[in-house]
C-alpha cells in the first residue's frame, strides 16, 4: 500500500488508515455544528452543496455508502444539493463496469443525483489550462526526474527535500515542454509537471507534488484525446471548485492533503470549498479497501464483486441486505473524527430487525430425514392453514400441504439425546409446526453403515390445534416439509469471510480467510409455496434464519437460496449483557 502523500506518478490518491465512532448524525455530529455555523454566518449565502467522488475502479463498499450518507444525507437534511462526479484521473484502472455497477448501487439505496453527474474527467481541459497559469506564474515546472529519483529527493518526515535540478527552468521553457508532454512527444514516466511550493515543507505533500504525469493510456470517457493525466490532488479541490461544492465531506486520510488543496484554489483565485474530514467507516471480520477486493475477485477467492461475503453493496444486496437497514445501521454508528471498529454483529442486528418485519415465515428443510406417518391415511393431502407473519398479520395466511410422508431436519432427531434435547427421538412426541404431535415408533437405520435413513411415526389426529385434549405437553415443536409436495432447492450458508477481526493486521490478508465462509447445501426441500420465487424475495426460514433468493443462479425450478443471516442476534446479547452490567 502506497503511503498517503506519495508523489510516485502511478497514483496519488490517499489510501486512509481505516478505522470510525459515536454520534449520530441526523441528531448532531461535528459536521452538523460547523454547518450550522457557517448557515449562521450567511457563508455560500446559506448554500448546501455536497458530493460523493467515487473512483472507478471497483465496486462501492459499506464504506463508501458511509460516505455518501454523510454528504449525501446532510444535503437532504439541509435542502441542499448533492453531485456524484466520478474521480477518473486514473485510466489504467478505471472501467465504464465500474462507472455502471456504482450508479446502480448509489440508486439502490435512494439517492437521487438527479442531473448532477458529473466526471473530473469533463475538467480536464480547465485543468490544463490552469495547470498553463501555474506555469506562467512560476508555480509550476516541469521536471526530467525519474519516478525514483524523485521519491529520493523527497526527504522523510525528519529530512527536507532536496530541489530537483530541473526547479528553476525558466517560464518558456517549462511551457514549451508542458506543451509538448500533452501533444505526445515524450514517453511514459519521462517528464512530469509539478508544484513549485516548498520542498522544505514539515507535510510531505507541499514538496513540490506531481500535478501531471505522461500516460499514453485509452481513457475511458476521453478515449485517446489525452497522453498526460491529472494527478489526483491536482484534480480533485478544482473539480470540488467548479462546482460550487460548499462543504467537501471526505475521510480523515485527506486531512494532510488539505493544505495542498487550499494552496492550489489560492494560487488560482477561484472559488474555494471547505473540506472537512471525518473517521472512515471500519466493520471487523472484514476488508474495506477497493485493492483488497479487488485482490479477492481476481484471486478467485470470491465469486465476484456481487459475491454475498463481500462488504460490497452489490454483495450486500444479492446476500438480502436491505437498503434502509444500511442507513439505520450508519445512523447508529454515527460521524466522528476518531478512528474505530464497528461489529459486524450491530450490522447483522439492523439487517435482523427490518426483517423481522418485511420477511414472511417459511418452513425449509435443510438436512431432510425422512418421516413415515403409519397412522396417516396414504393417499390423504390436508391442506393447514399457516400464518405468514406473526409481526404483522395484513401479511394473512397461506396452506401448506401436509401428508403421510413428511421431511423433517436430520438434526432435529437423535437416537440417544443428550440432556436438554427437546426434539425427537425414539419414543418422544413433538410438535409439527401448523400441523400434529407425532412420536417416534421406530428407526431405520443403513445396515452397514448405521446412518438413520428414515423415521416411522404414528400421529395423533386430536392435535390438529397444536394442543392435546388430554393437556399432555410437548417440548419440541418442529418445521417440516410435506415429501410429495416439497421443492428442491440450494441454500448458501455465508458465515465471515476472515477468521480474525482484523484481517488488515495480518501478513498477508488472504492467509486469514475463512475456509468455512460458505457452505453449500443442495439437497434441501422447501415448502411448496417457495415454488414461483422470484429473484430478491426475502423470506425467514423458520428457526434458520432469514434468506433471499439468489438474483444471479436463478432457477424457478430449484430456487437457490442466499442466507442473509441467522436468528440469533448476538448484538441483543451484548447490549442485555451490558445493560445487566451497569446496573
Ligand atoms: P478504498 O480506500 O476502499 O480503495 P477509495 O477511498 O480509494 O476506497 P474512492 O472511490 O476514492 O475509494 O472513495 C470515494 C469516497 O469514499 C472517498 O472520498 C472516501 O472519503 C470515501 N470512503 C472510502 N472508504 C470509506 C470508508 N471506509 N468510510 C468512509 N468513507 C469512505
Ligand atoms: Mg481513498
Amino acid at each position: 500500500m502506497k503511503k498517503p502523500g506519495s508523489t510516485s506518478q502511478e497514483d496519488d490518491k490517499p489510501r486512509g488508515p481505516e478505522k470510525a465512532t459515536d454520534e449520530k448524525p441526523g441528531v448532531s455530529n461535528f459536521i452538523r455544528d460547523i454547518i450550522d455555523e457557517d448557515l449562521g454566518n450567511n457563508k455560500n449565502g446559506g448554500r448546501i452543496h455536497t458530493r460523493f467522488p467515487p473512483e472507478p475502479n471497483g465496486y462501492l463498499h459499506i464504506g463508501h455508502a458511509k460516505s455518501m450518507f454523510v454528504n449525501f444525507g446532510i444535503a437532504e437534511d439541509y435542502n441542499g444539493l448533492y453531485n456524484l462526479r466520478f474521480d477518473d484521473t486514473n485510466p489504467v484502472k478505471e472501467d465504464t463496469e465500474y462507472v455502471d455497477s456504482i450508479m446502480e448501487d448509489i440508486r439502490w439505496l435512494g439517492f437521487n443525483w438527479e442531473d448532477r453527474l458529473f466526471y473530473a474527467s469533463d475538467y480536464f481541459d480547465q485543468l490544463y489550462e490552469w495547470a498553463l497559469k501555474l506555469i506562467k506564474d512560476g508555480k509550476a515546472y516541469v521536471d526530467d526526474l525519474s519516478a525514483d529519483q524523485i521519491r529520493e529527493y523527497r526527504g522523510t518526515l525528519t529530512e527536507p527535500g532536496r530541489e530537483s535540478p530541473y526547479r528553476n527552468r525558466p517560464v518558456e521553457e517549462n511551457l514549451d515542454l508542458f506543451q509538448r508532454m500533452k501533444a505526445g512527444e515524450f514517453p511514459d514516466g519521462s517528464r512530469v509537471l509539478r508544484a513549485k511550493i516548498d520542498m522544505a515543507a514539515g507535510n510531505l505533500n507541499m514538496r513540490d507534488p506531481v500535478m501531471y504525469r505522461v500516460l499514453h493510456a485509452t481513457h475511458h470517457r476521453t478515449s485517446d484525446k489525452w497522453c498526460i493525466y491529472p494527478m489526483y490532488d491536482w484534480a480533485h479541490g478544482q473539480s470540488d471548485s467548479i462546482e460550487g461544492i460548499t462543504h467537501s465531506l471526505c475521510s480523515l486520510e485527506f486531512e494532510d492533503h488539505r493544505p495542498l488543496y487550499d494552496w492550489y484554489l489560492e494560487q488560482l483565485g477561484v472559488f474555494h470549498p471547505q473540506q472537512i474530514e471525518f473517521a472512515r467507516l471500519n466493520i471487523n471480520y472484514t476488508v474495506m479497501s477497493k485493492r483488497k477486493l479487488r485482490v479477492l475477485v481476481e484471486e478467485g477467492h470470491v465469486d465476484a464483486w456481487d459475491d454475498p461475503r463481500m462488504p460490497t453493496l452489490s454483495g450486500m444486496r444479492r446476500r438480502g441486505y436491505l437498503p434502509q437497514s444500511i442507513r439505520s445501521f450508519l445512523d447508529k454508528v454515527g460521524v466522528a473524527k476518531r478512528e474505530s471498529v464497528v461489529d459486524i454483529a450491530l450490522l447483522e442486528h439492523c439487517v435482523r430487525e427490518d426483517l423481522n418485519i418485511a420477511a414472511p415465515r417459511v418452513m425449509a428443510v435443510l438436512k431432510p430425514l425422512r418421516v413415515v406417518i403409519e397412522n396417516y391415511p396414504e393417499g390423504q393431502v390436508e391442506e393447514l392453514t399457516a400464518i405468514n407473519n406473526p409481526e404483522d398479520e395484513s401479511m394473512g395466511v397461506r396452506r401448506i400441504p401436509f401428508s403421510r410422508e413428511i421431511y423433517i431436519e436430520h438434526d432435529d432427531f437423535r437416537e440417544d439425546p443428550p440432556k436438554k434435547f427437546f426434539r425427537l427421538s425414539p419414543g418422544r412426541e413433538v410438535r409439527l409446526k401448523h400441523a400434529y404431535f407425532i412420536k417416534c415408533e421406530r428407526v431405520i437405520k443403513d445396515d452397514k453403515t448405521g446412518e438413520v435413513l428414515e423415521l416411522r411415526c404414528t400421529y395423533d389426529p386430536q392435535t390438529k390445534s397444536g394442543e392435546a385434549h388430554d393437556g399432555r405437553k410437548v417440548k419440541g415443536t418442529l418445521h417440516w416439509v410435506s415429501c410429495d409436495h416439497a421443492v428442491p432447492a440450494e441454500v448458501r450458508i455465508y458465515n465471515n469471510l476472515f477468521t480474525v477481526e482484523s484481517p488488515d493486521d495480518c501478513e498477508d490478508f488472504r492467509q486469514c480467510i475463512n475456509p468455512q465462509s460458505l457452505e453449500i447445501l443442495s439437497g434441501c426441500q422447501v415448502e411448496p409455496n417457495l415454488k414461483n420465487v422470484k429473484a430478491g424475495e426475502r423470506f425467514q426460514f423458520l428457526r434458520h434464519g432469514y434468506f433471499c433468493v439468489d438474483s444471479k443462479d436463478f432457477s424457478s425450478e430449484r430456487p437457490v437460496f442466499n442466507r442473509t443471516v441467522s436468528l440469533r442476534d448476538t448484538w441483543a446479547k451484548i447490549e442485555k449483557a451490558e445493560k445487566k452490567g451497569g446496573k
